[in-house]
């Protein structure tokens, strides 16, 4: 394959300004990394905050920023000694999903078994590290997992919002026959939905706040779903005798969202919670959540997920593509932010891909 000198890229300079340029392609992979080209990007929440505030809590951008972390790609060259996600060498024409996360595993927390807690993480499109809405980037070869033939490339990108969603259930340690409460029907919490059925979960419950996203939670194994404009709490507790869930996951970008996790839950019941808040701070009802002896868990990234979430996707024991709504070329990767932060028809997952490669 001939490599361009140039590429397409879509950086962000700021709040809604986003601008597709030609750029120089990056060049000279180094040792342990490859050069990729980039097949598909799915948009995650997080990059909407990335583009709807020019920034995630106290991290902003300084110079523009390339976002895109959910993604999988074509190995265009390789450094010296490229091994991937499973310590095998890496060859160029190989597909590949890619972990964002690139821990030192050095540092003591890394050392604990925190990878996700890395003290000198880069993870791709947060700034200063690039993500990857370009044609190329490099990547550690480390990060790279090969696609099966039997995965699409855009069952690649989805190995990420996968894991998230591996990560959070893993830490709700959830019992057969509990009951479960999903705050926020997006591609995570739909995730969620079925990872929870899958570990047993019973009665699942979810709410959102906009209807096509309720019809996706059905067919993601939510048993009951609320609108929660509708006063879900009330819904909730009706539907479980008053008694609350088991485990309550919290996916939603809302501070009422946070709040509502409390009074849903059940007495002893655990807490996760994944959604970035619009705000750097969230209230819970403090009285109620310490008279019921809550669990409260703060879901981080995650920790080597993808070759479970690529097993659940060979065995066909998650859905990865119905969620999957809008498809945009990179060229027009502004106006898939644009609709997708205004949650525009009816959509739940958008991706945007780079390359037409197959
Ligand atoms: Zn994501
Ligand atoms: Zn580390």
């Amino acid at each position: 394959m001939r490599i361009p000198d140039e590429m397409l890229s879509a950086r962000l300079y700021g709040p809604r300004d986003m601008r597709v340029e030609r750029v120089p392609r990056p060049t000279d992979p180094g040792p342990d990394e490859t050069l990729l080209q980039v097949t598909v990007t799915s948009i995650c929440g997080s990059d909407l905050h990335w583009y709807t505030d020019g920034g995630i809590g106290e991290t902003r951008i300084e110079s523009p920023l390339v976002v895109g972390h959910e993604f999988a790609g074509v190995v265009a060259e390789i450094g010296e000694n490229a091994r991937d996600g499973f310590d095998n060498p890496l060859s160029v024409g190989q597909r590949v999903a890619v972990d964002p996360a690139m821990p030192c595993h050095r540092c003591e927390y890394c050392e604990k078994g925190h990878p996700n807690l890395c003290r000198r993480l880069h993870f791709c499109g947060t700034f200063p590290d690039d993500g990857s809405l370009s044609e190329f980037m490099i990547v550690p070869a480390r990060t790279c997992f090969p696609l099966p033939d039997e995965l699409t490339n855009l069952e690649g990108a989805m190995m990420e919002p996968l894991g998230i969603g591996i990560h959070a259930v893993r830490l709700a340690e959830i019992n057969i026959a509990e009951s479960v409460a999903v705050l926020g029907s997006g591609p995570i919490g739909l995730f969620i939905i079925a990872l929870a059925k899958l570990a047993g979960a019973s009665p699942i419950i979810a709410t959102d706040l906009h209807p096509w996203r309720l019809e996706m939670a059905k067919l993601y194994g939510a048993d009951l779903v609320f609108d929660g404009n509708e006063d879900p709490v009330q819904s909730i507790r009706a539907a479980t005798g008053d008694r609350g869930v088991d485990v309550v996951f919290e996916a939603a970008f809302g501070n009422e969202t946070v709040y509502q996790s409390a009074q849903v839950a059940g007495l002893g019941a655990r807490v996760v919670l994944i959604g970035i808040t619009e705000k750097n701070s969230f209230a819970l009802p403090a009285s109620t959540s310490r008279r019921k002896g809550l669990t409260i868990k703060m879901s981080r990234r995650m920790k080597h997920t993808y070759p479970t979430a690529m097993k659940l996707a060979l065995e066909r024991k998650i859905d990865l593509n119905t969620m999957v709504t809008h498809r945009f070329p990179l060229a027009d990767a502004d106006r898939a932010f644009a609709l997708n932060a205004a949650y525009e028809n009816n959509m739940v997952k958008a991706v945007i891909e780079s390359a037409l490669v197959s």
